[in-house]
């Protein structure tokens, strides 16, 4: 763990909401219980613990406890503060952070919401070592005119001098046997045009039907989980095909995946399958409050599994290095900005060696 916690990481597939730590659970219940003395919510529900698990559709139930501790802009200014302190103190040197804007009447407006969240944002970029990217999260659970509302609230940012850089693309995510992500294709299609990247979360659970629509698109710079697409993972010909032709980086998240069951042991997860053809990839954390987790402890976590199947699980040094330059590559940051990054995980990870 030393080792993976000392190598400079890049995180690009983060939910604010779902990275909160116990700490920053315990602290919002502390307030909320002062307010409104609600004793039901304890930071014993939220968290996963090692060797639990939780199914998907519980993990959704979480969401909600959490964002019933979120519901003010002193609260999301606190969690915003909170996660990117310790992504910079798990040495991760660039993060994508994504959420979705909320509305709570007499509270914020999603554009109140999102502005304490890059406000926040800001602040910590000047105090700890770490740089922070946002994306703002389609919840395909909330249908199409949702959708538009965040894109429109994207694009509204875009022009702003100081948060504008920080904005760089949509995620779409939320409950995946909620609504069908064909039906979001022409909101992506609008933010590809006004140059805004897209990571999307596709084939979390079996959906071929989608997962062809979506990638037959040609939209998406990013793909979250992918559990489903590989052949030998429950995908199909037409779906390697269509990835592997696009070479399509994947988001993996090994605890998020086993955590919740989609993928039953480390050993059987995707990863493996990937890897051995060359793909892309990056290692991320999901949700590092429920999944219990860290960016350090997933790197952790793929170096460690037994391969099965013939698949090429075990890392060494160099593999790990190339890892966090992998998440260099796919990050959603301008040739520039890529390039210093580049330079900078480098030259850190040479002085490992
Ligand atoms: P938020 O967007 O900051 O509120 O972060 C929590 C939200 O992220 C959840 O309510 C979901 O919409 C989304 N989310 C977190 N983890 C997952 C996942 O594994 N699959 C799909 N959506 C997710």
């Amino acid at each position: 763990l030393r080792y993976c916690t000392n190598l400079p990481k890049v995180e690009l597939h983060a939910h604010l909401n779902g990275s909160l730590s116990d700490a920053t659970v315990l602290g919002l219940l502390k307030t909320r219980t002062q307010r409104d003395a609600d004793p039901s919510l304890a930071a014993a529900e939220v968290t996963i613990k090692k060797g639990h698990q939780r199914t998907l559709e519980e993990c959704f139930q979480v969401f909600g406890i959490l964002h019933s501790l979120t519901d003010t802009l002193e609260a999301v200014q606190t969690i915003t503060r909170d996660v990117i302190r310790e992504f910079a103190a798990d040495n991760v040197r660039y993060l994508e952070l994504r959420t979705t804007p909320k509305h709570v009447p007499d509270r914020m407006t999603k554009k109140q919401y999102m502005d304490a969240v890059l406000q926040a944002t800001v602040e910590a970029m000047v105090s700890h070592n770490i740089r922070v990217r946002l994306l703002l999260s389609i919840d395909r659970a909330r249908g199409v005119e949702d959708a538009w509302s965040t894109l429109h609230l994207a694009k509204d940012y875009l022009n702003h001098t100081v948060f504008g850089p920080l904005v760089c693309g949509l995620d779409v995510s939320g409950n995946p046997v909620c609504g069908d992500l064909q039906d979001y294709l022409p909101v992506l299609q609008a933010a590809r045009s006004c140059g805004l990247k897209l990571a999307v979360h596709l084939a979390e659970v079996p959906s071929e039907t989608e997962a062809l629509a979506v990638l037959n698109s040609g939209l998406v710079d990013r793909i979250g989980h992918g559990t489903f697409l590989h052949p030998a993972s429950g995908g199909s010909q037409a779906l390697h095909t269509l990835l592997k032709d696009q070479n399509i980086p994947l988001e993996l998240c090994m605890s998020s995946n086993v955590k919740t069951g989609t993928v039953k042991t480390p050993s059987e997860h995707h990863l493996g399958l990937w890897r051995k053809e060359n793909h892309p990839l990056v290692i991320c954390t999901d949700d590092k409050g429920v999944f219990s987790t860290s960016l350090s402890e997933e790197f952790v976590l793929c170096a460690q599994v037994r391969p099965i199947r013939g698949q090429t699980f075990s890392f060494c040094e160099e593999d790990l290095h190339s890892l966090s330059l992998s998440g260099v590559e796919a990050a959603f940051l301008s040739p520039t900005d890529k390039q210093t990054l580049r330079r900078e995980v480098q030259q850190e990870l040479d002085a490992l060696k």
